[in-house]
């Protein structure tokens, strides 16, 4: 099957620093793919890669067999939605006006949105629930409504995949397992491709179809969320021994002090 994303051999440094090497990683339609490690593995700098943001020092990322490093903004944007950690929307917008900016790349530089282009939004805001929230301003809902919004733009550039980093980690139990089953329906009814980086352990099992661990910024390990959610793995990666134990599906992860 045709791929997504595929990248080969991508290593990134800041100044000199290294931050990545060696990372493989190929993404076919509808699969979802979590990106697990500890702080400071490589898992932001990775999303941002594979979205365009930033260009590897060396090895190659391609969109759909195009390098995304020659492709510009607005053709990576339909393709590619990137959701970023808690965004901060620093101007009085409301939640439709935020959603909508989501069509720019379908909106020439001195148009308006069109009637099409507010359907879309709407749809979009139904799709993730929120579309009882379009006049509320994005600064004054919660943060599990702010990132259902940030989805909801991320939507209506009609991507083929969703990139996200960290969709759940400040939101309680209820909200997180909102967004995870909002993403996992996209993922089936739509077959969009999703990538997410994320600290939660428990829901890896649950969702992902494949997941690699970061460790230090290379590939620590791969595969099946059952091949790679054991102690052994998750105590090399946190830099903390861990038992892991696994019932009817579900996952349980103790420290062992
Ligand atoms: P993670 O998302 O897994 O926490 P990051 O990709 O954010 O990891 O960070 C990987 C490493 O790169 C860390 O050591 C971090 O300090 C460093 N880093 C991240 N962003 C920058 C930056 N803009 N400039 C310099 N170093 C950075």
């Amino acid at each position: 099957m045709a791929t997504i994303i595929n990248c080969s051999d991508l290593a990134f440094s800041y100044n000199e620093t290294s931050v990545l090497r060696g990372i493989n990683l190929s993404i076919v339609p509808g699969k979802m793919l979590g990106i697990l490690g500890a702080n400071g593995a490589g898992k932001s700098t990775l999303l941002k890669i594979l979205c365009g943001v930033l260009k590897p020092k060396s090895g190659e990322a391609l969109f759909k067999d195009k390098e995304l490093s020659k492709m510009d903004r607005r053709e990576i944007a339909k393709g590619i939605a990137y959701i970023p950690q808690d965004p901060m929307f620093a101007f009085p917008f409301t939640v439709n006006e935020v959603v909508l900016m989501g069509r720019a790349p379908y909106i020439g530089s001195f148009e308006f949105e069109r009637e099409k282009d507010r359907e879309i939004a709407k749809r979009a805001m139904e799709t993730v629930g929120i579309f009882h929230l379009k006049d509320r301003l994005i600064s004054e809902v919660s943060a599990g409504e702010r990132q259902l919004s940030s989805i909801a733009r991320g939507l209506v550039q009609e991507p083929e995949i969703m990139i996200l980093d960290e969709p759940a980690t400040y939101l309680d139990v209820k909200h997180r397992t909102e967004i995870m089953n909002i993403l996992r329906e996209l993922k089936e009814e739509r077959g969009l491709s999703i990538i997410a980086a994320t600290h939660d352990i428990f829901s890896s099992l649950f969702y992902f179809d494949e997941i690699m661990i970061l460790k230090d910024g290379s590939i620590l390990a791969e595969g099946k969320s059952d091949e790679v959610i054991n102690s052994e793995i998750l105590s090399s990666a946190y830099g903390i021994q861990v038992t892991v134990k696994k019932e009817n599906g579900r996952v349980f992860v103790f420290p062992n002090q």
